[in-house]
């Protein structure tokens, strides 16, 4: 945290229940499951985590904002 590497993190999981999280530290998610049940085309999931990974956060605000996140780290396996 003292020394975040946020400028250069290419990271996001993909969760159980189907949603793109688009950073440890931030709430942004990105829903695929709709999408993969109703039997999307490569090209559109390609698109769609395309799409989410456009809108990765810049960084965390562990310090700055220590209330905001309300998914801790474990629950995502960071
Ligand atoms: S806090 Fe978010 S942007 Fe920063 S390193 Fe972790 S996942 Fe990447």
């Amino acid at each position: 945290m003292s020394q975040h590497f946020c400028a250069t993190c290419n990271r996001v999981r993909l969760s159980a229940t189907g949603n793109i999280h688009l950073c440890l530290g931030q709430e942004d998610k990105a829903p695929l499951r709709d999408l993969l049940r109703d039997n999307c085309s490569d090209a559109e999931l390609d698109q769609a985590i395309r799409d989410a990974i456009a809108m990765k956060p810049e960084k965390h605000e562990f310090v700055e904002n220590p209330k905001k996140i309300i998914r801790v780290m474990a629950l995502t396996g960071g």
